[in-house]
């Protein structure tokens, strides 16, 4: 596909996507689906041939499949049924996974962002290449963006700003935001390059007294070669990689350089251990999402998964926001749902490199250990590829249900099969067993009202009568009774028909959107706090799962912070219960 830059309409938007790689592209088709108008702007006129992530996580999958376009991945994807934990030669099973895709899909970066670019240009959202932000200026109605073009320096002004500008985010630098951490202490690295005499697997392992080494078939005779040497990745050499440098490497580890070739094509890299997250996902009108946000050592393959799933996490609140119907600090619980997830994925790096990285007799031992444990303990390998997958991720809930994901289970007497195929508009979805309603005037634009029955198979869901699903597939409420499902606290006012039409025909609502919360500098230290449980007694009967899944998102419980001391919290809403912000 053509990346030619696409000429801007008006100059103003109701958000202004910096960053046009992967996590970007996202955010911007999934805000499109929430009714608002955005523009992306990425400063590079061709994306890298090279790619940086190679792994697709189930969650993920189930994103886009939530969206009806997992397929596209599907046709191009090797799915393997198992990943890594730090680069260990006991592999974790992944087959056992509660979802339609149990597997790690294989996929190259550049291909999910063609997949991603394409789809964009199906919903006409405007990708502006060679365009370069360099600076922001925010008030109380918008932010007024600068940009390098391609016909010189010029500005556009949107209502919101998300930087989804990578590490490096200007974006981010620009509002202010810290990116605390600690800086690269070692350095590894690795090849996409051609081998001669490649090993009989397409994935090899190999851990060793002198460090370990990971190799992948990419395709027409492609490998990633990468290596964690331990005699050389603590020099911080900063140069490039040379071919020399990393065959010298494979033969301290393996004894053998596979054949490598020297290919004018091959990409050689470093890749070093800096981990680093925004103390703040959001300063008032900018909001920061994916590499921008977070930055660790990709361990287990998981960065990309991580942005797409802040993008879809952030889409539908923002456009809630713009479009006026978001409920008070609705935006405000972006951060404080996904700097948690952030902050596990981190630790889960970070806890790789303590196994694989640490060059002493003891880390060899601690290493080789683990290593052994994986391979008798299934129960640790099976909690290890839950996390990885994104699928235990779940959010501060004032009940034992809400805030998990849900399942993509089968439905009878719906307009889909399963609930997936119900969500592609990226609306709220209230699926009941009960009668047969409508929505009510003026929510039309944001739920979609289902009766159908869930299939018997899955006894844990058997006793739900209605299920209050978000656009981006966690649950907001449910009830094994026939209650009202509490719409206005998540969905804000009803608005009147003639407003709902002119939100919905025309979309455009740049710079319109309520100056609710005002704008907070500092990050806005969630507190959560005790909450009405909006959950009746279905949440008992509902699902073990849900016990399971009612931990933070990877597993363990979700921390409960305090009010700061002499600060009144009072929550009005199943949304101010989740996140009070002491700034709003
Ligand atoms: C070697 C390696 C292997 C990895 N493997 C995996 C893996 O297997 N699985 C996984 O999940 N993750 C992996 N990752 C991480 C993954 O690649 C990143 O998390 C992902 O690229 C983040 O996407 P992003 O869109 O946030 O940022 P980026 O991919 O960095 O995209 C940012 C975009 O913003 C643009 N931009 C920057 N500044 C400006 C500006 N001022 N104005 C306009 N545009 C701007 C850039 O040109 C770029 O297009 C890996 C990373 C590395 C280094």
């Amino acid at each position: 596909m053509s990346r030619a830059a696409r000429p801007a309409s008006s100059g103003r938007y109701d958000v202004a996507v910096v960053g046009g790689g992967p996590v970007g592209m996202w955010l911007a088709a999934e805000l499109h689906r929430g009714g608002v108008r955005p523009v992306v702007l990425e400063r590079h006129a061709k994306r890298p041939a090279h790619s940086k992530a190679l792994t697709i996580y189930p969650r993920t999958m189930e994103q886009f499949a939530m969206r009806g376009i997992a397929d596209r991945w599907l046709a191009e994807g090797t799915p393997v049924p198992s990943t890594h934990f730090a680069i260990l030669r006991n592999r974790l099973d992944m087959s056992f996974l509660d979802t339609r895709y149990p597997y790690t899909l294989f996929l190259p970066q550049r291909r999910t962002e063609e997949l991603l670019e394409e789809h964009l240009a199906e919903l006409g959202v405007p990708y502006l290449t060679e365009h370069a932000v360099t600076g922001l200026r925010q008030d109380e109605t918008g932010v007024d963006l600068d940009v390098d073009s391609p016909s010189g320096p010029t500005s556009f002004r949107a209502a919101y700003v998300t930087g989804c500008d990578g590490a490096r985010s200007v974006i981010r630098a620009a509002a202010g935001i810290d990116f605390a951490g600690t800086p690269d202490t070692w350095r590894t690295i690795m090849g996409d390059v051609e081998l001669a005499s490649p090993p009989q697997a397409p994935a090899l392992t190999l851990n060793q007294p002198g460090g370990s080494l990971y190799m992948v078939a990419l395709g027409g005779g492609q490998y990633r070669l990468a290596t964690i040497d331990h005699a050389t990745m603590y020099s911080l050499s900063d140069g490039p990689v040379t071919f020399g440098e990393l065959r010298a490497s494979a033969l301290r580890i393996a004894e053998t350089d596979f054949g490598m070739r020297e290919t004018a094509g091959a990409w050689l890299s470093r890749v070093g251990n800096a981990t680093r997250q925004a103390a703040c996902y959001r300063a008032g009108r900018v909001l920061l999402a994916g590499d921008a946000a977070h930055v660790h050592y990709p361990a287990g393959g998981q960065g990309l998964n991580l942005g797409l799933q802040d993008a879809t996490n952030l889409a539908w609140k923002l456009a809630a926001e713009i479009r006026g119907w978001a409920s008070r600090g609705l935006l405000d619980t972006y951060h404080a749902e996904r700097h948690a997830v952030g902050l596990d994925v981190i630790d889960s790096s970070l806890a790789q490199c303590g196994l694989f990285a640490n060059a002493s007799r003891e880390g060899i031992a601690l290493r080789d250990q683990f290593n052994a444990i994986l391979g008798t303990d299934p129960a640790l390998c099976r909690e290890l590829a839950t996390r990885l997958s994104g699928l235990a991720i779940r959010y501060p809930a004032p009940d034992q249900i809400a805030g998990q994901r849900v399942p993509d289970l089968d439905l009878r007497g719906a307009p889909a099969a399963t609930i997936f195929g119900l969500l592609h508009p990226a609306k709220f979805l209230l699926l009941t067993q009960g009668t047969l309603m409508d929505a009510p005037a003026g929510y039309r634009d944001r739920l979609d009202i289902v009766t159908a029955e869930l299939t018997a198979d899955r006894p844990e869901w058997a006793s739900v009568r209605s299920l209050l699903i978000r656009p981006d597939g966690y649950l907001a409420w449910a009830a094994d009774t026939d209650d009202a499902p509490p719409l206005t606290a998540w969905l804000g006012s009803a608005l009147s028909h003639m407003q709902q039409e002119s939100t919905t025909a025309s979309g455009q609502h740049a710079c319109a959107a309520p100056a609710t919360r005002s704008a907070s500098p500092a990050c806005p230290d969630p507190v959560i706090s005790s909450a009405p449980n909006h959950m009746t007694k279905a949440s008992s009967t509902a699902t073990a799962a849900a016990a399971t899944a009612g931990r933070r998102a990877h597993g363990t419980p979700l921390p409960r912070r305090q009010a700061p001391a002499g600060q009144a919290v009072t929550p009005t809403s199943p949304i101010d219960a989740q996140i009070m912000c002491p700034h709003g």
